[in-house]
């Protein structure tokens, strides 16, 4: 058996088809969604996920400002900068990209942007309404998550999800996502023991830690679905992800690749959260 693939890039297209649509339409009622990325420091990854954001914001028309700053930006300056931004009515989203330097505050910076443009959904305001299930802005890698489980139809309810990884940023939201939808959620993190036997248990195995073949197929029940997270460079320096994709593809029933799968997914959830701000701010003025 193999496996069929959840495709990213595929989704990710279909979806920004209808982003272009409700680009033009929220311009032609007076709003220009506006989105923008400020980059600290010469991060080559960071680089590229910011050229990718902008790209993305290209090609549905809303406009993007890239802001670009030396690595010794003072936090001050850049807490100025986001303050700016907040009250600048031509931007609707706020992304400050991570990692910062070591001498600023991340959290504080996030903490910094006003909720109603926080589209990563970073801010603590965006984390506690999650969690309490009033609407916010999601945290964008696990929202694509779940729009790949929506585009195959997967009913989630009763189901049992394993999350690998407790980051605040993917595990964390992605657990309470599943969690709204009515399945029955296991975290794992680097203190389980015996990882092997939750993700046997699973219906859904969500994979974000950052190291190669964390899963592999002797740890997934036939015909579970697979979603990979992780971002890695296997020994060909070629990007892969966490799972052991050409051996689990043989035993899951469905299963994202790495690129293509959850990468672009990300970056089509930046841009749905803009609309959705820019949608909000049109509410406001009417
Ligand atoms: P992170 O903050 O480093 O969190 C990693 C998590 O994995 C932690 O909760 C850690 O547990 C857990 N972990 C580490 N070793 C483990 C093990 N052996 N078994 C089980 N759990 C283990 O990373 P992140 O920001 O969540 O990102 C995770 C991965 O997703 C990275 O590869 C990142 O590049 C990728 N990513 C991809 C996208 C995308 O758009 N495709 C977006 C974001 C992140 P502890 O909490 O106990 O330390």
């Amino acid at each position: 058996m193999s496996a069929l693939l959840i495709d990213g890039n595929a989704l990710s297209q279909h979806m920004r088809v209808d982003f272009a649509a409700r680009t033009q339409s929220l311009v032609a009622q007076g709003i220009h969604p506006g989105l923008a990325v400020i980059l600290v420091g010469d991060n080559p990854a960071s680089q590229v996920y910011v050229r990718n954001k902008v790209k993305a914001c290209e090609q549905v028309g809303i406009h993007s400002v890239l802001e670009k700053h030396p690595d010794d930006l003072t936090q001050a300056a850049l807490l100025a900068r986001v303050d700016a931004l907040n009250h600048d009515p031509r931007i609707h989203g706020i992304l400050v990209q991570l990692p910062l330097p070591k001498h600023i505050d991340a959290q504080k910076v996030i903490e910094a942007i006003a909720p109603s443009k926080d589209v990563d959904g970073f801010h603590v305001a965006s984390a506690g309404a999650l969690m309490t299930g009033l609407p916010a802005y999601w945290p964008c890698t696990p929202h694509g998550c779940m729009k790949m489980l929506e585009s195959i139809g997967y009913p989630l309810q009763g189901k049992h999800a394993v999350v690998i990884g407790r980051s605040n940023i993917v595990g964390k939201p992605m657990a309470l996502m599943l969690l709204q939808q009515n399945a029955t959620v296991t975290i794992c993190h680097s203190a389980t023991v015996d990882l092997k036997h939750h993700c046997l248990q699973a219906d859904v195995i969500v994979a974000a830690v950052g190291r190669r073949n964390v899963l592999t197929a002797d740890m997934v029940k036939p015909g579970a679905v697979v979603i990979d997270v992780g971002m890695n460079r296997d020994d060909a320096g070629k990007l892969c992800g966490d799972v052991d994709f050409e051996a689990v593809k043989q035993v899951a029933g469905y299963i994202t690749p790495v690129p293509g799968g959850v990468g672009p997914m990300t970056i089509t959830m930046l841009l749905a959260n803009t609309l959705d701000s820019a949608q909000q701010s049109l509410s406001a003025k009417t």
